[in-house]
């Protein structure tokens, strides 16, 4: 069986970090972001490894080993997204958020009734498989660590009877997330602390259909302030020997894509907790009658 470890988070919340760490473990390894990114279609875009993504020479490798296989693997798009572009309603139907079990099962009667998709499904199913075999074998490793974090994304995962799927849930703060979102999107506090919220809700409804012995949770707060003791613990839930952590992870000779923080030269792991300074008070308070009952369930209030 061909395993993967899902890390699902909202963005900002540390998920190439905790993909690196965890990669780094000799008995795994990472790519950061399974489903690639449209952004890699900048010509000049680089592999963790400092090399540029087309000339990086793990990825000639793997390219080379997925034609054996039969697939044309393009490093710029992977083609591993679950999206059916043929037919607009069941794309859209596709990329709805992950739901509670009502709306999840009217989406799987909508997608049934499409052979089309059907096909399309199996296609880029064994196009996934392909890829974490390839990596997995490439690199000697047990496991492949995904840092592709959405729900949606990992409801389909875990419908390909090859692969053994683990989850990790990864949280972290709802307003230093909001901060992120802030910062970067230049939205409202508002929209930024519902845009949390939404992404917890449907993971806790995918959660909740999973089996408990499949998924583990960790706060990315606990990760940057004892981040080998939180190793230790999701090495034993992948069954990877815990002696063996590697916090190590800019020497581990990855090759991932995803968040720009793959190519700092940066070792120490810091928790960014710049909401605490970046806000008002009044924006926390406005976060907090929005958010509070999540950010209570997750011990941040
Ligand atoms: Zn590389």
């Amino acid at each position: 069986m061909t395993k993967l470890a899902f890390i699902m988070a909202a963005s900002h919340s540390g998920s190439t970090l905790l993909a690196m760490l965890l990669g780094s473990h000799p008995q795994a390894t990472t790519i950061g972001d399974t489903a690639g990114t449209s952004y890699r279609k900048d010509p000049g875009y680089r592999c963790s490894c400092g090399h540029k993504a087309q000339e990086c020479p793990f990825w000639l490798h793997v390219i080379d080993q997925m034609a054996y296989r039969g697939f044309n693997l393009d490093v710029t798009d992977f083609g591993t997204r679950f999206e059916y572009t043929e037919n607009r309603l069941v794309d859209r139907v596709l990329h709805a958020e992950h739901r509670g079990p009502i709306l999840e099962t009217i989406r799987d009667s909508v997608l049934r009734l499409s052979n089309g998709w059907r096909r399309q499904f199996r296609t880029i199913a064994e196009r996934n498989v392909a890829l974490v075999e390839t990596v997995t074998k490439a690199t000697n490793s047990q496991i492949l660590i995904d840092s592709s974090k959405l729900p949606r994304r990992l409801k389909f995962l875990l419908r390909i009877p090859e692969l053994e799927v683990k989850v990790i849930h990864l949280v972290r703060d709802g307003r230093g997330v909001a901060h992120t979102y802030v910062r970067d999107n230049g939205w409202s506090v508002e929209k930024s602390a519902i845009e949390w919220q939404r992404g917890i809700m449907a993971t806790e409804k995918l959660l909740a259909r999973l089996d408990r012995s499949k998924w583990r949770q960790v706060r990315y707060e606990d990760l940057c302030l004892d981040p080998q003791g939180e190793l230790e613990k999701l090495c034993v839930f992948l069954n990877l020997d815990p002696s063996r952590v590697n916090m190590d992870f800019r020497s581990a000779g990855l090759h991932v894509f995803g968040n720009k923080m793959r190519l700092s030269s940066e070792q120490a792991i810091c928790l960014d907790d710049k909401w605490r300074t970046a806000f008002t008070d009044s924006q926390v308070s406005r976060i907090e009658h929005l958010v509070g009952k999540q950010l209570t369930r997750y011990g941040y209030k």
